[in-house]
């Protein structure tokens, strides 16, 4: 008999699941879960014959630690996470003064291929279940004894194109009798799934939408994000005003600066027009160079040229500070790492 993935039900189906029990029994169960349980016998005090059945029919996801690397420069914690089937996801902890956050990922894998990222270069292998997203919440936040206080969709994977597994996720982060965190601690980042962004609005959650923009026009654009060839800029940026219309949360812009790709003052000055009516900020950030790929990250000055062309065109701007530098800290670089630690084992053997 096919189990059934228990962490990723909600209260109420779970209620309905457990009808016959006694009525609390469906919360004690949740409870445990949301403590990041990873089996039936740590459910202390539920009967020995319920365990049994639960563990017969059900079974509980969990993202086991398989490296964790610690940065000497700050906070910043780096995992590699593995699934119960083997498939492994990197997650990142970090530090700020409004507490810990956690980078996690939604995909083993991603379908869009980014030209400067290192997990669209992997290719994709499959879709993460809630109880999958939310388990590198628990896991990092009970290695390190500490509460997390916010999250980020920002890790492997395009969020939107795993929406109702995300839409799950975010139900059961947010539960008060799970770990109760209200959605404008929660930022999800996409790199421009317009459909899902309209569907995303009529929610009107509370949650911060970052886009990944990358380029002030289609010609740049379509040239490092293949998604731009689905969407365009102005499908793309249509979609970003209704959405901070519609929920009333400014959107957060990403832009990684890459030498001589994106990052003139003209390219800058072309971005300010275009976000000229969209409530918004731009969050500049200095890519990280990726094995395999020709871009380098952009000089200092021409980062503060192009913020203050932005500035200068009455667009908010803010440049994101680098955490965990030593450790590899952007998404798909430590799991390449690994498989090139391992390969490397295998040759030596
Ligand atoms: S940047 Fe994000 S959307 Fe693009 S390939 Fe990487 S993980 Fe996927």
């Amino acid at each position: 008999m096919n189990r059934i993935d228990l962490k990723s039900m909600t209260l109420n189906e779970i209620k309905a699941a457990f009808a016959g029990q006694p009525a609390f029994r469906a919360l004690q169960v949740y409870h445990w879960l949301h403590r990041g349980v990873s089996d039936f016998d740590e459910m202390t005090d539920l009967p020995q014959s319920f365990r049994a059945r639960l563990a017969d029919e059900y079974y509980i996801a969990a993202a086991r630690i398989e490296r964790k690397y610690c940065s000497k420069l700050d906070d910043t914690v780096k995992y590699l996470f593995r699934f119960n089937d083997g498939e492994m996801v990197e997650g990142v902890l970090m530090s700020y003064h409004y507490g810990r956050t956690i980078c996690i990922s939604t995909q083993v894998g991603c379908k869009m291929n980014c030209a400067f990222c290192a997990t669209g270069k992997s290719g994709f292998s499959r879709n993460l279940t809630a109880s999958e997203i939310l388990s590198q919440v628990q896991t990092a936040q009970l290695d390190s004894g500490e509460r997390i206080s916010h999250i980020v969709l920002m890790g492997m994977g395009e969020p939107l194109d795993n929406y109702e597994a995300v839409l799950r996720f975010l139900d059961l982060v947010s539960s008060k009798e799970g770990m109760n965190l209200g959605m404008r601690h929660i930022s999800l980042s996409t790199c421009g799934i317009v459909d899902k962004m309209y569907d995303l609005a009529e929610k009107k959650y509370q949650l911060t939408l970052s886009v990944s923009l990358h380029a002030p026009n289609d010609l740049i654009r379509s040239r490092i994000m293949p998604v731009n060839h689905r969407w365009n800029m102005e499908e793309l940026l249509r979609a970003c005003r209704y959405y901070a219309e519609r929920t009333g949360r400014r959107i957060s812009f990403e832009y990684a600066m890459i030498e001589g790709v994106n990052d003139s003052v003209e390219c800058a000055a072309e971005l300010a027009r275009r976000l000229r009516k969209i409530l918004c900020h731009v969050n500049l950030i200095p890519v990280n160079t990726v094995g395999g790929s020709s871009f380098r990250k952009s000089s200092r000055e021409r980062l503060h040229q192009f913020e203050s062309t932005l500035l200068n065109h009455g667009i908010t701007v803010t440049v994101r500070r680098t955490l965990g530098a030593d450790i590899q800290a952007s998404c798909g670089q430590l799991k390449r790492r690994f498989k090139e630690e391992v390969a490397n084992v295998g040759n030596i053997q």
